[in-house]
């Protein structure tokens, strides 16, 4: 391999290394202070011995307030950087840089090679500079970033299964493995949420930025494999058989336009395809790929009611191991394709399909509104008892992340909000709850026109969204944003304070309720009635630490108050059941 040249070089250069790291360390590095604007990466790969070999072209951008004469570029700790120059305008020279290993949780191995290079002149802030790169070396199964913090390893690996092998090649990039070079502060899995906090910031910086990569590949097989980069189309532009092996090479172009980071799979994939969606899956699983397809197809109609059109195609490719954790990046899904549930596999693709439909580089409003699409889906499948039932999993998860915030600071209020957070489980499950109360206060039609107006390039402020949806209605909703989307004030506690009935002329009954709000953000809530024979429900607005009052006909004694269908998350759902007194005469 070529990159062999350089690499005595490098050792002596190496061998420098050790003694000017500690040198290094007297700066503090900003690790952060470039993002790579540009990826024009050669990228040969040998499933045989799990290797990978880059050369190729970075753009850095000085995003700092400050003149930059260091940067550094960051790859998984399983490769080795062999050279780096610069290129363009500044002519191929040679930069000084010595490389080290970094610990950091962003990568599978659980540390990154870290080259710190040296510029002969600073950049400026908003400056570019362009590097010749080349490294290379194996990625296979590794998941010590999990095991050295206590996860069986079977678990460790059916989460971080990426790796370059012969039957199936994965590599998620950024948050998984570095195949391509990052730039980012130490990431570690045992400190909260450290690892998403990093990622979330790399994804933000890298926003917009283009990755150019040419695959080249050489195979005995007379069937190439399927290459999948994000949700594009790789061109095959050459397939030269030599004999026994044909020499295959691919172009893939990808530009980000949501927080996602590219991802490669290259696998023998035979294909399903529908109007809407590819479903890519390995031998044997023909069956449980017709099953996807046929879902995907079916939750397509509900999807494009909401969402409007696809955008896109929707992508879905088979992982080889059946429990392998499903992930996804924008409308491609990796997920093992092991089971003909239809329900599931519906789940999955109305998710998937929102994705294609609909495009934000906002996540509770990318993720928050693919989750809602399940409780969708869920509802049209079946009843709103299943979606309300689903919803109910995903509360449980960030109804714990909520608890940590009982006494909220001013800035974890502004930090956890939906419009900052980078937390998982607040800006999927909460946001998808948050939908779902928006659609319940507005209506349908409302929420859909709303949705229907989002355009992504007016998309300048977090009050884009919030706004579009208030101009389809009549009623004031900036008390609901400023308590669940702009701010986090964590969840609402609802009880029945007092309840009163009285008989009415015409024998009905009518129960006069005043609901307690105990919680720092307010919703509007289903309240029930029940009486003998049936039972009644009507919606109540209740505000943050506030009180409201509402009246209830019943055609029978009321017997029995119940406050929340489960549709809004509340912290205490045990004072939510209220007994009425017997009617006075
Ligand atoms: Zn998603």
């Amino acid at each position: 391999m070529k990159f062999l040249q350089t690499h005595s070089w490098l050792k002596s250069l190496c061998f420098l290394c050790a003694l000017c790291a500690s040198v290094v360390n007297c700066f503090s590095l900003d690790r952060e202070a470039f993002s790579f604007t540009t990826y024009d990466l050669n990228v040969q790969v040998e499933p045989q011995q799990h290797r990978l070999g880059v050369r190729g072209k970075v753009t850095l951008r000085n995003d700092s307030q400050t003149p930059q004469k260091i940067a550094v570029l960051q790859i998984s700790s399983s490769l080795d950087w062999r050279a780096i120059s610069l290129s363009g305008k500044a002519g191929d020279k040679a930069v000084q840089f010595i490389t080290r290993t970094y610990t950091s949780d962003i990568d599978h191995t659980g540390a990154l090679s870290e080259a710190i290079v040296t510029f002969p002149q600073p950049v400026a802030p908003h400056g570019t500079i362009e590097l010749e790169i080349a490294y290379e070396g194996v990625i296979l199964l590794d998941a010590t970033r999990l095991t050295r913090i206590g996860t069986p390893e079977e678990v460790a690996h059916s989460t971080d299964w990426d790796q370059i092998d012969t039957e199936f090649t994965g590599l998620r990039g950024a948050g998984y493995v570095a195949w391509y070079p990052i730039a980012t502060e130490v990431a570690n899995l045992s400190e909260g949420n450290s690892l998403f906090e990093v990622l979330g910031r790399w994804k933000n910086r890298e926003a917009g930025s283009k990755m150019r990569v040419q695959i080249a590949l050489q195979s005995d097989n007379s069937t190439p494999p399927t290459i999948l980069f994000n949700g594009v189309h790789c061109q095959m532009t050459m397939n030269e058989s030599m004999g026994a092996i044909s020499r295959l090479q691919w172009e893939c172009t990808y530009q980000s336009l949501r927080l996602d980071a590219p991802t490669l799979v290259m696998a023998a994939y035979g294909v399903q395809e529908k109007p809407g969606i590819e479903v890519s899956y390995l031998n044997g699983h023909d069956a449980a790929a017709t099953n996807f397809a046929d879902a995907a197809e079916k939750a397509a109609p509900l999807i494009a009611e909401w969402f409007g059109p696809l955008r896109e195609k929707a992508w879905t490719a088979d992982l080889p191991d059946p429990k392998a954790a499903p992930f996804e990046s924008g409308s491609l899904l990796l997920t093992p394709l092991a089971s003909t549930d239809s329900k599931l596999a519906g789940l999955a693709a109305a998710h998937q399909l929102t994705h294609a439909a609909f495009l934000s580089f906002r996540p509770w409003i990318e993720e928050g509104l693919a989750h809602f699409a399940q409780a969708l889906y869920l509802e049209q499948q079946k009843n709103r008892q299943a979606a309300l039932d689903y919803m109910g999993l995903h509360r449980s998860a960030f109804s714990e992340a909520e608890k940590t915030t009982t006494a909220p600071r001013s800035e974890d209020a502004a930090n956890h909000s939906l419009i900052n957070t980078t937390s998982e489980e607040l800006y999927r499950s909460k946001a998808m709850c948050v939908w779902w109360m928006l659609r319940d206060m507005v209506g349908d039609a409302a929420l859909k026109k709303a949705l229907a107006a989002y355009r992504l390039k007016q998309d300048n402020d977090a009050s884009y969204m919030p706004r579009l949806i208030a101009a389809q209605t009549q009623r004031d909703l900036e008390w609901f944003f400023d308590d669940w989307v702009y701010r986090d004030h964590g969840l609402p506690d609802f009880k029945v304070e007092a309840a009163f009935s009285r008989k009415t002329l015409t024998n009905a009954f009518l129960l006069t309720i005043t609901v307690d709000n105990l919680g720092a953000a307010g919703a509007e809530v289903p309240i029930r009635v029940r009486f003998a024979g049936g039972d009644v429900t009507k919606r109540l607005e209740v505000r943050a630490k506030d009180k409201a009052v509402i009246r209830v006909e019943t055609p029978a004694v009321p017997q029995e108050i119940v406050i929340n269908d489960g549709s809004v998350p509340e912290s205490d759902l045990t004072n939510n059941i209220f007994k009425i007194e017997p009617v006075e005469k």
